[in-house]
């Protein structure tokens, strides 16, 4: 099943392939390449026009991966992980770009992905019992769809009255121009305190004359002590990796922390002992900041004091207190999506550099010379929307995909996404969805997590291949569960309790429903079990 039926990919005939892999980032690539060598044709779509998709898009200046290097890499293949170096602690997006590229040229990933092609509507055929991909640049027909379509992919960018009408150049972070930006001698307005904007603002700070920061909910951030790898730990985790790739399997985040996970309960240390603990975390810098005590997700006092703890190092690095006061978030430590930085609240003590707060005065309207909030001008010649994502759900919903009897995605989501395992939905005959809404994706270093759910999807093909089953999809009674088993382990943390993007609360009308799945060991139990018991839950046919 493969070719073109002798029509080129601008006629009507469609391109035929057994899977179409939607996007070329680390999802996409792993699929291609773990499929094709199950002797799988498998075309990949792919609407820019390089590999990698987050860091082929996130170029803004500062941008980097909060996982550290030795963690945030393919396991696939012992060779590629003995081979690749890195060069430091955390690597920047131009670093784990190259690596991307590097994947895709030695594993000759290439020839089978289709760049520069926009998927435009996906349509199941139920008589046929397969699907067609409208794109751009010509129709494809495949059995199976694998959306690799990444979690952070549709960029947010806010409705502000008079934007167009701005004078300089704008620019999202997640769409940043690939010839890069001089922002020397400029006045910049940075839009947005997210995770993008806390790596970003520090360096834009750096070379611009100017830079207003406009704010509306203070984040808390945690020192990334980022820093050149040792090459005697690089030696180390390379001589070590089988072991180390199983043990960060085992976290409930995929990924090993640089101090062990503490056992106790935040809420019940003395305070000498948390005041240490928390410093020596702080010290070190990264995400085991957040597992200093087994609550910190899970109990509100716990949550508090740890905040705290956030809070007061805050008031210490700036030297401002009405700066500080702004800077200083008063929600829950880690329901929202927790940052890393390089010198960010440092940043705010320079004096070219300005904070306005839009919590209670929103950003007004964008007028021709900058920005206005509450009826003052903020004049700048530039604007960098830091403004995040329509996450998870926004690029599936905007292919326009329709599943048996024509149902619409968006309409059988209308309440929120629903998925079994985050790996199919009901009505969706063979389509597949890697780190879908209900899987725990984005709460995980998210290589693994591809890893796992392209090797499940994979297996799932060669054996209904084995079999001669045609289609496989969720029954919507596992679907209805999974929904609710989801919302029932979130309900047991803290998540829930801020305005986040897990939660959808980002873009305006967006259903508010948990969408990622806390706890990656459990998650992917279930899903061996499933596969394991004929694919309980899936209806093959
Ligand atoms: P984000 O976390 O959603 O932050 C967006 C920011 O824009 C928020 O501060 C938000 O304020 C603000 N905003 C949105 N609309 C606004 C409006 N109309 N007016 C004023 N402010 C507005 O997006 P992000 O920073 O791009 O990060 C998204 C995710 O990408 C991260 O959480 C992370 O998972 C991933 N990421 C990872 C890395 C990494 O690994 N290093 C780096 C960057 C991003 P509110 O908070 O009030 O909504």
């Amino acid at each position: 099943m493969s070719g073109t039926d002798g029509v080129s990919s601008n006629g009507n005939a469609p391109m035929v392939h057994d899977v179409v892999v939607v996007g070329a980032g680390f999802a996409g690539m792993y699929s291609l390449h773990k499929l094709r060598g199950l002797g799988f044709d498998v075309a990949v779509v792919e609407r820019a026009d390089g590999v990698g998709g987050t860091w082929y898009w996130n170029r803004y200046p500062g941008a980097r991966c909060d996982v550290e290097s030795m963690q945030y890499s393919y396991s696939f293949d012992p060779e590629l992980e003995q081979e690749w170096e890195w060069s430091e602690r955390y690597s920047g997006q131009p670093e784990i770009l190259r690596y991307a590229n590097h994947v895709a040229d030695r594993y000759d990933l290439r020839r089978d992905i289709h760049f520069e092609t926009t998927v435009e509507r996906v349509d199941w055929d139920d008589d046929a019992r397969h699907w067609h991909l409208q794109t751009d640049r010509g129709l494809y027909r495949a059995r199976f769809v694998v959306m690799a379509t990444g979690c952070l992919s549709t960029t947010n960018m806010p409705n502000f009255e008079g934007a167009e009408t701005f004078a300089g150049p704008t620019y999202h972070t997640g769409n940043w121009p690939h010839e890069g930006v001089d922002f020397s001698g400029l006045s910049v307005g940075v839009i947005g305190t997210g995770s993008s904007a806390v790596q970003a603002i520090p360096v834009i700070a750096a070379e611009c004359q100017e830079l207003t920061v406009f704010q509306r909910t203070p984040n808390y951030s945690v020192p990334a002590r980022n820093e050149p790898l040792d090459p005697g730990e690089q030696a180390r985790w390379k001589s070590n990796y089988r072991e180390m790739r199983a043990k960060m399997l085992e976290q409930n985040a995929a990924m090993v922390q640089r101090l062990p996970d503490g056992e106790e309960l935040a809420k019940e240390a003395d305070a000498a002992e948390f005041y240490d603990r928390m410093q020596q975390r702080w010290d070190v810098g990264g995400f085991t900041f957040y597992r200093a005590y087994s609550d910190i997700a899970l109990d509100a006092e716990s949550n508090d004091r740890v905040a705290q703890f956030v809070r007061d190092k805050i008031g210490e690095v700036v030297d401002d207190p009405d700066v500080a006061a702004k800077l200083t978030p008063h929600n829950t430590i880690a329901c929202k999506r927790p940052c890393l930085d390089t010198n960010y609240y440092e940043t705010f003590n320079l004096p070219h550099v300005q904070l306005v707060d839009v919590s209670d005065t929103p950003i007004e309207r964008i007028s021709q010379a900058g920005v206005v909030v509450d009826g003052r001008e903020y004049p700048v010649d530039a604007i960098v929307y830091a403004t995040g994502f329509d996450a998870m759900t926004g690029t599936l919903l905007r292919m326009n995909i329709t599943g048996r009897g024509g149902m619409r995605l968006a309409d059988h989501w209308d309440a929120g996404p629903r998925t079994y395992l985050g790996l199919g939905v009901a009505g969706f005959p063979n389509m597949f969805t890697v780190s879908g809404p209900g899987s725990p994706s984005v709460l995980t270093n998210m290589i693994p997590s591809i890893e796992q759910h392209v090797d499940w999807i994979s297996r799932c093909l060669v054996e209904l291949r084995e079999r001669g089953t045609a289609t496989i999809e969720p029954e919507p009674d596992a679907e209805a569960y999974w929904v609710d088993y989801v919302n029932a382990v979130a309900d047991l943390t803290l998540y829930p309790t801020c305005n986040s993007w897990y939660l959808g609360a980002n873009i305006p009308g967006k259903t508010r429903v948990f969408m990622p799945l806390p706890g990656f060991p459990p998650y992917v139990e279930v899903c061996e079990d499933v596969a394991s018991d004929n694919y309980r839950g899936f209806a093959l046919a």
